[in-house]
């Protein structure tokens, strides 16, 4: 069967940040790179047995995708909401 790889997921204001502990590593690029500063070192541990990432508030985020891309093993995924069309 094959294996389920779960996310710790966080709703913030533009976007869900899902991140898989099992794909990351601790390398701090993501919160390095984040433009607003949006990332901090997370209680919970990933493949290496370092700390995972997690967002620090649910506003600063402008859901740039920035860290999802940088990310070397992919071990984030930002998923942004629809925009709403005002009629
Ligand atoms: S999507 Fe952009 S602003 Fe949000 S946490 Fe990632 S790098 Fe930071
Ligand atoms: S860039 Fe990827 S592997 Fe590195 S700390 Fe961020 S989520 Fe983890």
């Amino acid at each position: 069967m094959p294996k389920t790889i779960e996310a710790k997921s966080t709703p913030m204001n533009k976007a869900a940040f899902h991140i898989f502990p099992e794909y990351c590593k601790g390398c701090g690029l993501c919160k390095e790179k984040c433009p607003n500063d949006v990332l901090r070192w997370s209680h919970s541990l990933g493949v290496y047995g370092t700390p995972i990432v997690e967002p620090k508030d649910e506003e600063s985020c402008i859901a740039c995708l920035i860290c999802e891309m940088v990310c070397p093993d992919a071990a984030i995924f930002i998923e942004k909401y629809p925009k709403v069309k005002n009629k």
